[in-house]
């Protein structure tokens, strides 16, 4: 460190690098050499806030963090001004004042705590210099209140903007240890779904909720935390002290619990949750932007677990993220390129193994990867908003082909949640069936269960019209997801697709069975066909039937197959049809 470059002093400093760190290596009171040059540069040396005294407590140097944590004019003090002035003109108390006049006519080492007009806690050490002289080093438990925010605060809230929290983020990047700097913590907060509360009360009701979210979050802060709204439902806070993974984690916790309870915008109770992303200075970025990335990335990571959740950045998030920015690029252009195609997976009906249709199921061709599985892209596309225009081309290709089939098979879609929220699904549905001709009955939409609870009165709005129209509705994966059986009665499902981990014994011999017969009985009650997916075997078939599923699906009638392949899977289950052996359970 260089003096006169490291801080600058309210008095300029005559360039003594060269004997700066003799000093600066001992300690600070038995430090030799004897000119004022060698005090002052010792100051500089130690950087930050300082007053430099002589034998009479006349003010010799007042550094300019010093000025600003003493709330004077950083211009030179008139010769001679004593440190008693200096105070009296110090936005300091009486007791601080006092505090501190004492601390400077210590004899030896001594420090006080004192507490500034703005209410931040300083910490003042006096060390004793050669001649009777002393320095008052200063150490502020947080840095000086934030100057106005001026251009950069937030229109509609009033806190910070991002212009205003990048520039805060690096100011604090640039302070010394002795100035408050060194470790730091930022967190990004996402309210979840809040887009639903704009689209169902309107913007004025959304911006109440975001004014009082930033009364909440500025009340929940302590002094010298800085919030800041980024954009739209997205808030940033610059926490300053406290900074172990622990600690941030216990204040999100905090501020998701105070955060998170009901807003009563014109007297309809509003809820929210929130998720929280966190990243700490300096182990996750040196730079504003790389911080407020890593805590966006840790956010994802938070909200992709399950929302309502917080996560603090680590590398391998990183890691996943840069694949997952790769897959997006790739998507892209996939979809460009037509790069998509759909396979098509027969589906039986019991007791005669008749083919009453297929599943069709989404294929990337990947120039270098091969296919790859819908596991591996659908999460993206719906992350990226793509899933709705890939739905609505599923959709169109798949009724496209059914009409090359025999009537009356079937041909069953898969939707995803967000095709129901994001894209005009009931529009996509009407286009492909008017533009391919495609009976409605013959098409089938297959939704999750965990789809199902996302939004479920408009979801379950969207599946009523769907069926006036004359589509068929199945619930897929059933089992799997949250929901209970009692689920099924809120609609009228044609079809219940039992999950293939009860079939297969994944998850117990006995206890899979004990729910296919559930699921199976439940459906007959209600009307439904129940089809048990994954049959692998003669054994799963046989007792998937004795259980009383109507229909299979699963590679033991058929592995999901290109379009060229199947016209002779078709002839093959006609041929077949009667052969299948049965075994007798
Ligand atoms: P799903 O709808 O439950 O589809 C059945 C999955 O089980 C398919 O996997 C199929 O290949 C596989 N499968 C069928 N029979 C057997 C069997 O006997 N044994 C085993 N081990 N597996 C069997 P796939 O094609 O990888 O699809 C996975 C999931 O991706 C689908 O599960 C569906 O949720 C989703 N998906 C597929 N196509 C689309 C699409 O066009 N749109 C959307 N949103 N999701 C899709
Ligand atoms: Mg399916
Ligand atoms: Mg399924």
């Amino acid at each position: 460190m260089t003096p006169g470059t490291a801080l600058s002093l309210a008095r300029p400093v005559r360039d003594r690098a060269a004997r700066v760190p003799a000093f600066a290596n001992g300690a600070a009171g038995e430090a030799p050499g004897d000119s004022e040059d060698e005090a002052a540069g010792l100051l500089a040396a130690l950087g930050g806030a300082a007053v430099l005294l002589g034998a009479d407590l006349g003010v010799d140097l007042l550094t300019e963090a010093a000025a600003r944590l003493l709330g004077v004019a950083a211009h030179p003090t008139g010769a001679g001004e004593k440190l008693k002035d200096l105070l009296d003109r110090s936005h300091l108390g009486p007791a601080a004042r006092q505090a501190l006049g004492s601390l400077a006519r210590l004899d030896g080492k001594g420090s006080a705590c004192l507490r500034s007009g703005a209410g931040a806690k300083i910490l003042a050490r006096r060390v004793a210099l050669p001649h009777r002289r002393t320095a008052l080093l200063l150490t502020p438990d947080r840095p000086p209140p934030e100057a106005p925010l001026g251009q950069h605060a937030d229109p509609l809230t009033g806190l910070a903007d991002r212009a205003g929290f990048i520039a805060a983020v690096t100011a604090r990047l640039g302070q010394t240890p002795a100035e408050g700097g060194g470790a730091f913590g930022v967190l990004v907060l996402d309210l979840d779904r809040f887009h639903v509360v704009n689209d169902t009360l309107g913007p004025a009701i959304g911006d109440q909720v975001l004014i009082a979210v930033a009364a909440r979050l500025r009340a929940a802060l302590r002094a010298g935390d800085l919030p800041a709204r980024l954009n739209g439902d997205e808030f940033a806070v610059l926490i300053h002290a406290g900074t172990g993974v622990a600690e941030l984690e216990a204040l999100a916790r905090r501020l998701m619990d105070t955060l998170g309870r009901p807003y009563l915008p014109d007297g309809q109770p509003v809820s929210l949750s929130l998720s929280v992303g966190i990243a700490r200075a300096p182990e996750d970025g040196t730079a504003a932007d790389t911080l407020l990335r890593r805590a966006a990335i840790a956010l994802h990571a938070a909200k992709a677990a399950g929302r309502a959740r917080l996560a603090a950045f680590t590398p391998e998030m990183q890691a996943r993220s840069e694949t997952r920015r790769q897959m997006e690029t790739d998507l892209r252009r996939a979809f460009a390129l037509r790069q998509f195609e759909l396979h098509y997976q027969p589906q039986v009906e019991l007791p005669d193994n008749r083919l009453f249709g297929f599943e069709a199921l989404l294929r990337w061709r990947h120039p270098a990867r091969g296919f790859i599985p819908p596991d591996q892209f659908v999460p993206v596309a719906e992350e990226v908003g793509l899933i709705a225009p890939i739905g609505a081309w599923v959709l169109a290709a798949a009724c496209a082909e059914a009409t090359r089939w025999p009537a009356p098979l079937t041909v069953a879609v898969n939707v995803s949640g967000l095709q129901f929220e994001q894209g005009d699904l009931l529009g996509a549905v009407a286009s492909a069936l008017d533009r391919t001709g495609l009976a409605p009955e013959r098409l089938e939409i297959e939704i999750t269960e965990s789809a199902l609870l996302v939004n479920p009165e408009a979801t379950l709005g969207i599946l009523h019209q769907l069926r006036e129209r004359g589509v068929r509705i199945a619930m897929d994966d059933f089992g799997t997801g949250y929901s209970s059986l009692t689920r099924l009665q809120s609609f009228p499902f044609d079809r219940i697709k039992i999950d293939r981990s009860f079939v297969s014994g994944r998850r117990g011999l006995a206890e899979g069975r004990a729910i296919v017969r559930a699921i199976a009985g439940l459906g007959a009650s209600l009307g439904m066909r129940t089809i048990a997916e994954g049959v692998e075997t003669e054994e799963q078939l046989a007792s998937v039937r004795a259980e009383g599923c109507t229909e299979v699906q699963g590679y033991l009638f058929g592995r999901p197959a290109a379009v060229c392949d199947l016209p002779a899977v078709i002839a093959g289950f006609g041929r077949r049809a009667a052969q299948v052996t049965e075994i007798p359970v």
